[in-house]
């Protein structure tokens, strides 16, 4: 169920499985595997050990993952976007009742993106939302406001890895079963940025068709490369530990 890449357990089975797996457990954090998650957490043991513990499930999450695991010798069965689990997370909850809580990004785009999930879904429950922008005193508030509004399933868009560390420092005192850091996708449902189109997808360009909307990121396009080279570095005997300190 799972393949090992450079110590991490990654997912490797079809998103239909995710499913069935993620409604199993009472509480489980879904992690978004793409190079520059992955990197984060080798450079920092805390995240590293959270995202293998039993309470978070790394997915397999763009090109450069796909082909990592295929280096390592340990191939996944498919790619899973972060976003389409967001989206067959919210179908079933518009279908069973769960209650959801968004929290992230700005005003004016959760505003958005709550609307055009209610349009999309007309009977799901969005039990609170907040923007992304707080102050670290207003924690304790937004904790607050989560767990009053009995929340099944948290997503979280504040970019890596500010978003993965709010869930760990607060999930088990919070009462919700599924947590997310979702990054962009607050954007995309709220119609500011658009998903590559499906031949680019197909393609494994989506990092591309990322950079020519944003060009900013075309810093962080290097994590890729580096993240596959360390993994072949690895395979080949070169690098014989891990990043982590
Ligand atoms: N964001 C936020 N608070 C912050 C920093 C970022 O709410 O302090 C939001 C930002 O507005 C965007 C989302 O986090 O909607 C994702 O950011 P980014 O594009 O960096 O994430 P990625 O998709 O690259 O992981």
């Amino acid at each position: 169920m799972f393949s090992n890449i450079l110590g991490y357990k990654i997912f490797n089975k079809s998103k239909e499985k995710l499913i069935e797996f993620v409604f199993a457990r009472k509480k489980i954090c879904i992690i978004s595997g793409n190079p520059e998650v992955l990197l984060n957490g080798m450079n920092n043991k805390n995240l590293y050990d959270t995202f293998n513990s039993d309470d978070f499930i790394i997915i397999p999450d763009g090109v450069g993952t796909v082909v990592s695991a295929k280096i390592a010798g340990q191939p996944v069965q498919e790619k899973i976007a972060g976003i389409e689990v967001m989206d067959e997370l919210l179908r079933i909850s518009n279908e069973k009742g769960y209650r959801v809580y968004l929290l992230g990004a700005s005003e004016d785009v959760i505003q958005r993106c709550k609307s055009n999930i209610i349009n999309k879904y007309k009977n799901i429950d969005i039990c609170g939302c907040r923007n992304g922008y707080f102050k670290n005193d207003e924690m304790n508030e937004i904790v607050e406001e989560i767990k009053v509004s009995r929340a099944d399933i948290l997503f979280v868009a504040l970019g890596s890895p500010k978003q993965e560390n709010f869930i760990i420092e607060n999930m088990q005192q919070l009462p919700c079963r599924i947590y997310m850091p979702v990054g962009g996708s607050f954007d995309i449902f709220a119609g500011k940025l658009n998903r590559a189109p499906k031949i680019m997808l197909k393609l494994g360009l989506e990092w591309l068709y990322r950079v020519w909307k944003e060009p900013f990121r075309i810093k962080r396009l290097g994590k890729i490369p580096k993240f596959i080279l360390i993994v072949f570095f690895n395979r080949i005997g070169l690098v014989r530990k891990t990043l982590v300190k």
